[in-house]
């Protein structure tokens, strides 16, 4: 099942899709994505839908399918590729690096995404980001999976000047409006081995990342269980695996985004996400 968010009159409903059509989940009292999740992880959601409304949804309505409130982690150097390029290869390291994204960062697939004044250091970084199903604390890798709700498109568009400007990656990653989540959350059910997905980067519809999931350094289970030995993991928090090689600061020279161009993030059997970069000036 897909479950996303959807504008309709001027007001953000938690959505999913069924056999071809989209469903307002307002109908069986669920208002945020974390609960359509636990929903699905229980059972219970399909037979829920019957007394849900039949939205006819445009493209365009469709918003970012997370909750103001979802924790937003995203795994960094995850890819030996992106790591090699990044000078960071000599060794694979023995835990993930993360760092966080407030929510206020990350567009929808019907939104632009914004060149900001500071700086025009705008790099693409497409990635598979997981959604948590069900909660969880200390969670062991073999029951990892488990507390997966589903997959998701993710661009964790960053800004490179400013990345660099500390020892910390916040302020590159949490510009405005930088990044970009959707079009919707494939269930976990749909997905029974993460590792077999590919993710793709097209700018201006040239092909400028590929990497398998296959590849990743540490795993989806294994990112499950690092995290909940820190952090009490809940419905709806957002975990991003990381980005293949091909970003690009690491081209002669750098290529940064544009306002006007396209970025395409595509996870073949997650979703296809494409954004528009447009400068702040321009909004
Ligand atoms: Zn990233």
């Amino acid at each position: 099942m897909r479950i996303g968010r959807a504008g309709v009159d001027g007001a953000s409903v938690v959505v999913a899709a069924h056999e071809g059509s989209w469903f307002d989940l307002g109908g069986a009292g669920i208002v945020s994505v974390a609960a359509a999740l636990r929903a699905h992880g229980s059972g219970e959601l399909t037979s829920l839908l019957g007394s849900c409304a039949r939205l006819a949804i445009g493209d365009q309505q469709l918003q970012a399918p997370i909750d103001g409130d979802a924790r937003i982690l995203c795994a960094g150097f995850n890819f030996a590729s992106h790591a090699r390029e990044s000078g960071k290869a000599e060794q694979l390291p023995a835990h993930p690096t993360f760092f966080a994204r407030f929510a206020t960062s990350l567009v929808g697939p019907a939104e632009p995404i914004v060149l900001p004044r500071s700086s025009s250091h705008f790099d693409w970084e497409g990635e598979l980001a997981f959604v948590v199903g069900k909660p969880g604390r200390s969670i062991a890798l073999e029951d990892a999976l488990s507390h997966v709700g589903g997959y998701v498109c993710f661009g964790d568009h960053s800004l490179r000047d400013y990345q660099q400007h500390g020892t910390q990656a916040t302020q590159g990653k949490n510009f405005d409006r930088s990044g970009a989540i959707g079009p919707w959350i494939v269930t976990a059910d749909e997905i029974p081995s993460p590792e077999s997905l590919e993710v793709f980067t097209y700018l201006q519809g040239e092909e400028v990342q590929h990497g398998r999931l296959h590849d990743l350094v540490f795993t989806v289970p294994a990112l499950v269980a690092y995290v909940s030995t820190f952090l009490t993991l809940r419905p709806g928090d957002v975990i991003a695996t990381g980005t293949p090689a091909g970003i690009g600061a690491r081209r002669t020279p750098p290529r940064w985004l544009a306002a006007g161009e396209e970025i395409v993030v595509e996870v073949p059997g997650v979703g296809r996400l494409a954004n528009r970069v447009v400068a702040e000036e321009d909004r």
